[in-house]
């Protein structure tokens, strides 16, 4: 029996690979690895997502007409220019899916997100790499791919795994110089975080030119990663054709109450960001000082690269932390097989990851 067979580039996908969560023998681990907040939601999302439960067995609002309010309440956006997705995943695919195919070219920065080689080849185009600039996508490199076959262009801004991030004026150049016909992905999944002054996460850049979207998650700051929801935000015309590839219920009942309800929770996220600020520097000064190297963030996350010397390497290191109950992300898939990601956690839980990390490296110098 042959049975049937799938499109020739379905054979050449890759699975994306989530951080790690669990680790044989340890019953308690710390996870640092896929950069969910370390605060988890605000109560008051858990609460909306709970009283989601009396109202099961009815459809969701197709729409999610009162989340894209909210959304947009909060944003100073048009909920008419708003998509929401089962994650912000959902809205890269229906991206793929609307604007490329077997023939075109999908283009994006090499340590860029390792979704979208994935969801560019799920759709049968060409993942395209352009070179990066100490792990910073680089704008002439990305231009002098585009070619006529160049469908859309994925930048996440911050990027995710580096930390990294591409100012406004950078950005704009980027847009300025591509044709219209291409869509300019602006993955900003992390831009909650930032508190640069020349960052935009790409709002004011989606109303000035008719080809850029702007996604965002609930994901990373909101803490509601298990639910999977994030939005979009584009022209008119680019959300019309989006809301065309789009599942009809593609969001539930309980995200997008949650997702509304998180939104409101100022102080909650007030709090999660000051953490944040007060760890990211204090991470990297503390790992600087074990004598690694940190790839400056402004995210809630650092990559930290093992220059190798006396045995010492990220392979090691993980091995040593995750022995421990500590998985932070090793992604020698991606490249990054001397660095490891690590996620800003609470005060212990990033304490004992930079305890176990002294460990190794005394143990070898
Ligand atoms: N973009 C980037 C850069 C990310 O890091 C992630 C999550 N790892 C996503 C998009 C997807 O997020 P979600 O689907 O959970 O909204």
């Amino acid at each position: 029996m042959t049975g049937p067979e799938p499109h020739s580039w379905v054979n050449k996908l890759d699975v994306y690979v989530g951080g790690k969560s669990k680790v044989a023998g340890v019953d308690h681990v710390i996870k640092l690895s896929s950069n969910e907040s370390p605060f988890g939601p605000s109560q008051k999302a858990v609460d909306a997502y709970i009283k989601a439960a009396d109202s099961l067995r009815r459809y969701p609002d197709g729409a999610s007409l009162d989340l894209r309010e909210a959304i947009g309440a909060a944003h100073g956006l048009d909920p008419e220019q708003i998509i929401c997705g089962l994650g912000s995943d959902e809205i890269l695919k229906m991206a793929c899916r609307a604007y490329a195919g077997p023939g075109d070219e999908v283009l994006y920065s090499r340590y860029g997100f390792m979704m979208y080689p994935i969801a560019a080849r799920a759709v049968g185009a060409t993942p395209v790499e352009a070179p990066d600039k100490d792990f910073v996508a680089d704008v002439d490199a990305i231009l002098a791919r585009v070619t006529d076959r160049t469908k859309i262009i994925f930048l996440a801004n911050p990027n995710n795994p580096t930390g990294t991030y591409m100012p406004r004026a950078e950005v704009e150049r980027l847009v300025q110089g591509l044709p219209e016909t291409v869509l300019l992905v602006l993955d900003a999944a992390y831009a909650e975080y930032v508190t640069r002054a020349d960052y935009e996460a790409g709002d004011k850049l989606v109303d000035a030119y008719p080809n850029v979207i702007m996604t965002r998650t609930f994901s990373k700051l909101y803490g509601l990663a298990a639910l999977r929801l994030g939005w979009g935000y584009s022209t008119p015309e680019i959300i019309s054709v989006l809301n065309r590839m789009r599942d009809p219920f593609n969001v539930t009942t309980a995200a997008q109450v949650a997702g509304a309800a998180a939104l409101a929770d100022h102080g909650f996220v007030e709090q999660a960001l000051a953490h944040n600020n007060h760890w990211l520097p204090l991470l990297t000064e503390r790992l600087e000082d074990l004598g690694l190297e940190v790839v400056p963030s402004v995210t809630n996350f650092v990559l930290v690269r093992f220059p190798e010397k006396h045995g010492i390497t990220a392979e090691g290191a993980n091995n040593h932390l995750t022995a421990n109950g500590v998985i932070l992300r090793w992604l020698p898939g991606q490249g990054l097989g001397d660095c490891l990601r690590m996620t800003v956690g609470l005060d212990e839980e990033n304490e004992r990851a930079l305890g176990l990390l002294e460990d190794y490296i005394k143990e070898r110098s």
